[in-house]
């Protein structure tokens, strides 16, 4: 039989106060095993900045601060190998500003006066047309040991013959950022 306890007793229920960290958000976590847990997300909550590795301030969602993001962004651009600039299409360096003539970077350096060699330009690679890949195309619908030669052989011909088509004729569709770096001097 269980042990009768009364409402107003002290053994139905007796005041207790739990140890945790308050964020400033108005977030509790409670110590429970691991007060250094609750310490940290309570602080991550209720902050809004953090001190970077060089002392600098920054906003908590980065892990370093402006300054030092440039500088990692500098030594990555620096590390790059150099290639000749032959007049190809370049770009500038994390960014989506793209130059295809001489033209274009003489008036973007002129318009924002920078000087060519401060413009961290990187050599673009082509994006060509890919080919067109029937059979996973439709994977999902073809039987498991079937083609869509084997279910429609004109149509599996016909884009073969395009495929040849974009291979013969390799068409660019646009540019993106290659591996090396380079200057214009004018
Ligand atoms: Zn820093």
């Amino acid at each position: 039989m269980q042990n009768k306890i009364l409402y107003n007793s002290k053994e139905a229920a007796k005041p207790k106060t739990m140890d945790g960290w308050l964020s400033a958000d108005g977030h509790f976590w409670p110590n429970k095993d691991d007060p250094k847990f609750a310490e940290h997300h309570a602080r991550w909550g209720g902050c809004t900045h953090k001190i970077c590795e060089c002392g600098n301030e920054h906003e908590k969602h980065y892990t370093i601060c402006t300054a030092c993001r440039n500088k990692k962004a500098k030594e990555r651009y620096g590390a790059m190998p150099f290639q000749e600039y032959n007049g190809e299409p370049v770009c500038i360096f994390q960014s989506d500003i793209y130059f295809f003539s001489e033209e274009d970077i003489e008036d973007y350096a002129r318009d924002n006066e920078i000087d060519f060699a401060a413009l961290e330009l990187v050599v673009c690679e082509p994006n060509y047309m890919r080919c067109f890949e029937i059979d996973d195309m439709y994977a999902d619908e073809l039987p498991e040991d079937q083609y869509v030669s084997d279910v429609a052989p004109d149509i599996a011909a016909k884009a073969e013959e395009l495929n040849e088509l974009i291979l013969k004729e390799k068409p660019i569709l646009s540019w993106r950022p290659g591996k090396h770096r380079t200057e214009y001097r004018g």
